[in-house]
């Protein structure tokens, strides 16, 4: 089990106490001794300490930063979504294959967002524009937003936001498991609540800080039980020496826990493991000692947009996941979709 994460050292964007959140979480800090300490801005946020890279990182994921969204435009977020809900950045665990290494870059210290109204409001208005088309918000695109929950309440008033929504849906991924407090928000069927998961041993192995393949099997049967619309990633997916076995253990979990009423609408997005040079040389730089298969020569290069290629599974070992996983799924879960391999 992993503790609750507890900031280190918290940030504060001054214009953030204008809010009753950034208020309420100042007092928190304050009574709960955290230093805080003031910047200008969320997006440039120095003094965080470390000797080395490594240090510097594991840091910056111990601090968090209060501050306020002040654009108004979200980021798109296809195909998945329509929008990025952008509620918070970052998140403290420590996946070896973590997609924010790359994307954060040297910004991987958490962000919350405390004008929350203001950005429900936006997000109606991207609503309205749509009308009468429905218009899905992702939670997740740039956090694990489950760890600062506890704190901030962030995801419970937007998922309220949504439940009210006759044309707004909204969604969000995670690996964690603290989800006791989202289990009474009034969802109306509006969220869709998605797990990653993975095999017991590679959570174990890669997947540093965030709770265990059991756990997050438990919390996931407790959304499910809570009436919430249910999605999992597998991802990403590893061919070694009996993996089918223990990815059949995964879905054969996932199965002891999920309650029939909630396999009618069950989702499975399906991603084998596949890196770039750059994701490459992050992982070799902040884990040094990582035991990730990363070999260039043992995978198929796959040309992508703007010259970042990925290194994906040949043809064969492709074929050969996606048959299984495809099948297993089906086994455990007929009426659940597949929405996609890749
Ligand atoms: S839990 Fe998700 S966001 Fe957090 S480090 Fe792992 S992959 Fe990254």
């Amino acid at each position: 089990m992993i503790n609750q994460f507890v900031p280190k050292r918290a940030i504060f964007e001054q214009q953030a106490l204008e809010y009753p959140l950034g208020q309420e979480l100042y007092e928190r800090f304050k009574e709960m001794n955290i230093p805080i300490q003031f910047t200008g801005s969320h997006n440039r946020v120095t003094g965080i300490p470390g000797k080395n890279h490594q240090e510097a990182f594991g840091e910056a994921k111990r601090t968090l930063v209060v501050g306020i969204r002040k654009s108004k435009d979200f980021s798109g977020c296809k195909p998945s979504a329509h929008y990025q809900l952008p509620l918070t950045t970052s998140c403290p665990s420590m996946c070896e294959y973590c997609y924010l290494a790359t994307t954060l870059g040297k910004k991987p210290y958490l962000r919350v967002y405390v004008n929350i109204d203001d950005i429900l409001k936006q997000a109606d208005r991207y609503i309205q524009e749509r009308a009468p088309e429905i218009t899905w918000f992702e939670g997740a695109a740039t956090s694990d937003p489950i760890p600062t929950e506890y704190l901030t309440g962030l995801l419970y008033k937007t998922i309220e936001f949504f439940g009210a929504q006759s044309l707004g849906r909204f969604r969000f991924v995670t690996k964690h498991d603290k989800v006791d407090s989202l289990l009474t928000a009034v969802h109306n069927g509006h969220t869709r609540f998605r797990f990653s998961v993975n095999a017991a041993n590679i959570i174990e192995k890669y997947e540093h800080a965030t709770p265990s393949m059991a756990e997050r099997v438990i919390a996931a049967g407790k959304v499910a039980r809570a009436g919430y619309p249910l999605g999992f990633i597998i991802a990403p997916i590893f061919y070694y020496d009996n993996w089918e076995q223990d990815y059949h253990s995964l879905l054969g979990a996932l199965d002891d826990q999920l309650p029939q009423a909630a396999r009618d609408d069950l989702t499975f997005e399906l991603i084998s493991h596949r890196f770039t040079k750059r994701a490459k040389s992050n992982i070799l730089d902040l884990f040094p000692a990582t035991t990730l298969p990363l070999e260039e020569g043992e995978r198929k290069y796959k040309y992508g947009q703007f010259g970042y290629g990925k290194y994906i599974y040949g043809d064969q070992e492709m074929n050969q996941m996606k048959n299984y996983m495809k099948t297993e799924v089906d086994k455990f879960f007929p009426r659940a979709k597949v929405e996609y391999f890749v």
